[in-house]
């Protein structure tokens, strides 16, 4: 069966490239291994100027004007008068965004996992409920999906920068939203506190580097502790967060959100930057003479992020002493937390 656009993937990424495809007209399928899209390991994090004031309410679990940011030698609240940050389930978002594409047009095969691709655009895909192969043929392939992309390794791109989250949800409620810098656990990276509804994410963040996954494992453990979290018994999931962008356009392919790494190589943050570019790209393919205004900023912040990640890959103590310098950045309001953001 062919299509004009054919999107591997039905995260947000894939969905919100689908809406506009299907919207500009174009026959759009999205093919997505999981039994729905919208399950995905991640903390639920959104940020105001990016996605909290364009999804509905209702989608909306818990909202933090004020963050709390612990460093080794500082302790500090930032507050603003709308939320910085809010928290959303990843399976009601993929719902939701799943339904625009579908009220667009758009076809969606869940279940269904793409296992190859060959020359003309020809993607070989499983069915899981029937165990038959069927072949879907594209004008322009989109590839959503995800850090350890198929369609990125098709088109031979190495992924060098890619970091790891660890997630843990635990049932219970908690105030505050924390950040919590502190090499002696998390190197360059971060844990992180995130309220939901009725259950509270705990993690962490490295970007690529010196942590071993079983390390950063035991590292969360120890430092959830003292905090009242026995994380031993608990179940914890860990994802790949890919931020090595090297692009989004090669001829009839295309490369969105973490498959062309396009998530924050500073906090991981990666929901934005899979919607900007997945709307990007489906700009692009109706009209190749436009240009996205967010999609150029996102790329200058991945840009800048990037080399700040360099930076304090070097080595613990100038990780340190450059996490206690954005720490009092943020309580001297030099720094914003928007600065922060991919938005
Ligand atoms: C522990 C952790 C915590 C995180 N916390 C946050 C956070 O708080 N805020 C934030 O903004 N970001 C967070 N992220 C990052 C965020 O989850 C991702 O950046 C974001 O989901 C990327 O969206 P995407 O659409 O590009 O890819 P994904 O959401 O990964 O979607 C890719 C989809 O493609 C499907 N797929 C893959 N291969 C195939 C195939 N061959 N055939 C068919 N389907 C396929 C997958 O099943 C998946 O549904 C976190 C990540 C991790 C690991």
């Amino acid at each position: 069966m062919h299509y004009d656009a054919v999107i591997i993937g039905g995260g947000p990424g894939g969905l919100a490239c689908a809406t506009a495809l299907a919207e500009g007209g174009l026959t759009t399928l999205v093919v997505e291994r999981k039994p729905q899209p919208g399950p995905k390991v991640c903390a639920g994090g959104i940020t105001w100027s990016g996605l909290i004031k364009n999804i509905p309410e209702s989608l909306i679990e818990r909202s933090f004007p004020q963050q709390k940011i612990y460093s080794r030698l500082q302790r500090i609240v930032i507050s603003e008068p709308t939320p910085i940050i809010a928290t959303v389930n990843r399976v009601e978002l993929g719902g939701f965004m799943a339904k625009n594409a579908l009220n667009a047009g758009a076809h969606i095969k869940a279940a269904t996992s793409v296992r190859r691709i060959t020359t003309g655009n020809s993607l070989h895909a499983y069915e899981h409920k029937t165990g038959r192969e069927k072949t879907y043929t594209c004008t322009s392939l989109i590839g959503a999906d995800g850090s350890s992309s198929l369609v990125r390794r098709y088109l031979g791109l190495a992924s060098v920068k890619m970091g790891m989250g660890i997630n843990y949800q635990i049932a219970g409620e908690y105030a505050d939203m924390e950040w919590h810098l502190d090499t002696r656990f998390f190197a360059n990276g971060y844990g992180w506190l995130f309220p939901h509804g009725r259950s509270v994410s705990l993690g962490a963040y490295i970007p690529a580097g010196n942590i071993s996954p079983a390390e950063l494992k035991t590292n969360v453990c120890r430092w959830a502790a003292p905090r009242g979290f026995d994380l031993a018994s608990k179940k914890c999931r860990a994802g790949l967060i890919n931020y090595d962008f090297q692009g989004c356009h090669f001829d009839n392919i295309y490369l969105v959100g973490d498959a062309a790494g396009l998530a924050s190589p500073l906090t991981g943050e990666g929901i934005y930057p899979a919607i900007v570019s997945g709307q990007a790209v489906a700009a692009k393919i109706l009209n190749p003479h436009l240009s996205s205004p967010d999609m150029e900023r996102l790329i200058r912040r991945h840009r800048r992020f990037t080399r700040m990640v360099a930076l304090t890959s070097r080595n613990r103590m100038g990780a340190s002493i450059l996490a206690e310098v954005g720490v009092a950045g943020l309580r001297s309001k030099i720094l914003s937390f928007r600065d922060l953001e991919m938005s």
